[in-house]
């Protein structure tokens, strides 16, 4: 079966209720209520319920949330469970972007402890990983790709993994205007495609939809999109105007 491509917005500290209500409206008619990729929108906490009720009638578009804390509930402050996000109607939640990882210290461990709880609550994972520029130059490229899979996905059951989204970003990629080629980047997917093939095994893994991330703009996106195992993008800078994420999402259908 072919694998629906999937676009997702990384808004990260963008954004406010009013400002994602007014993009809303004019993505969704840019977008014009139909779309052969999946699209996703990932707001602040504070703004996915006026993202939601914004997207009250779409029938393109899904909510994302760009973290989540893998306990029910309890003593910690200034985290969000995921049964608070499924009751505002989030559909993805993003784990283990490179932010999350190297500014407030998360690691593979809880990386999976989230994508985890995220399964058992039945909430869908956008899982991140990627290399620093560091780690690639120094030849660690395929060794910290396996790790973050290995680890982070540990004990997932293979049956859930089909419903899981995994996002390619080499973090030297992010925010910086330096795209990986559409040559590396398909080797890199390949080879997180052949990992999951060992872990989950190949029929699994060819279902698994696999994101690139850094750096994406419409002008990139076919591009990106047309090598075999590349099946979307996280977008971050330009999520944030519609013109241009609406472009991105067209050009990747
Ligand atoms: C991201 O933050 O996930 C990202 C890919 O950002 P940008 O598109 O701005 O590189």
């Amino acid at each position: 079966m072919p694998r629906k491509p999937i676009i997702a917005a990384n808004w990260k500290m963008h954004k406010g209720p009013a400002d994602a209500a007014a993009f809303i409206e004019e993505f969704e008619n840019l977008i014009g209520g139909s779309s052969s990729v999946e699209i996703v929108l990932s707001p602040t906490f504070v703004t996915l319920p006026a993202a939601k009720a914004a997207l009250a009638n779409s029938e393109t578009t899904q909510l994302a949330a760009q973290n989540c804390h893998f306990e029910d509930k309890g003593a910690f402050t200034g985290e969000i469970s995921i049964g608070m996000l499924q009751e505002i109607g989030v559909d993805y939640v993003i784990i283990g972007h490179s932010e999350r990882r190297t500014l407030f210290g998360e690691d593979d461990a809880m990386i999976n402890a989230k994508a985890k709880a995220l399964h058992a609550a039945g909430v869908k994972p956008i899982v991140c990983i990627g290399e620093t520029l560091e780690e690639r130059e120094s030849g660690q490229l395929e060794s910290v790709l396996r790790r973050q899979l290995e680890v982070g996905l540990k004990e997932l059951s293979a049956d859930k993994m089909p419903a899981t989204v995994i996002a390619y970003e080499p973090v030297w990629a992010i925010g910086t205007g330096k795209t990986a080629s559409p040559a590396d980047a398909q080797q890199a997917h390949a080879f997180v495609r052949k990992v999951l093939g060992e872990l989950f095994g190949e029929e699994v893994a060819a279902q698994i939809r696999i994101q690139y991330g850094g750096s994406v703009k419409p002008a990139n996106t076919a591009e990106l999109m047309a090598q075999p195992d590349i099946d979307g993008a996280l977008v971050g800078g330009a999520s944030l105007e519609p013109g241009s994420f609406s472009e991105i999402c067209k050009n990747a259908g």
